[in-house]
């Protein structure tokens, strides 16, 4: 899917990408397992000049060498336990990576998104799929409609046992000085009866009932 794809992909409005970015501009944000976008420069010259280059500590050297390489111009890192290289993520590329690969999972949850992109990618966390994933509109949905209690009926077997009350307002078609219509009706016989009402207090509807 093309970055102009999810652009326009519904699940994800502009807003969500918005907050995102904001988000990692904030105090709040923090992920140290992503390289920064200046150790990623780093690296990069590192891995690109034969000569010493001056003001990049010994364990970069050593890293660059030795846990970093390129792919298709694309810089990887090999973790200490990984055996494979993964492909370095900026801060940048999150957002749609998480995006594409949540959709392309049709709509997975947070840990199969997370395997998924573990799989491929150095730098994502656990913590920031879950905080993308929750701005999908799609499984807000999904969401909502399993939270929903299931309606239970109410059961009445006697005369009496629930009756309802509804008051109408006939104000301004009043009956002389009766303003309002009480309508009760009795759940179990269906049994239904009207009266008319001067004032709306529960004193009033107490004596008609
Ligand atoms: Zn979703």
């Amino acid at each position: 899917m093309s970055q102009a794809a999810i652009a326009r992909s519904l699940p994800f409005s502009e807003q969500a990408q918005l907050s995102w970015h904001e988000y990692l501009g904030s105090p709040l944000y923090k992920n140290s397992s992503r390289p920064t976008l200046e150790k990623i420069l780093l690296v990069n010259s590192v891995k690109n000049s034969n000569e010493d280059i001056p003001d990049v500590n010994k364990q970069l050297k050593y890293d660059g060498k030795v846990k970093y390489d390129f792919l298709d111009g694309r810089l990887r890192y090999r973790g200490r336990t990984q055996e494979e290289f993964r492909f370095v993520v900026s801060d940048y590329e999150v957002f749609d990576l998480v995006v594409k690969t949540h959709l392309n999972l049709a709509h997975a949850g947070r840990q199969k998104t997370f395997d998924e992109l573990d799989r491929s990618y150095y730098g994502i966390t656990r913590n920031e799929v879950d905080i993308l994933l929750k701005h999908c509109s799609t499984c807000a949905v999904k969401r909502s409609q399993t939270r929903k209690a299931p309606i239970k009926p109410i059961v009445i077997n006697k005369l009496f046992g629930r009756v309802q009350v509804d008051l109408i307002d006939m104000s301004s078609n009043a009956d002389g000085i009766n303003k309002w219509i009480c309508h009760m009706r009795d759940h179990f016989s269906k049994f239904s009866q009207a009266y008319p009402l001067e004032r709306k207090p529960s004193e009033n509807v107490a004596r008609v009932v």
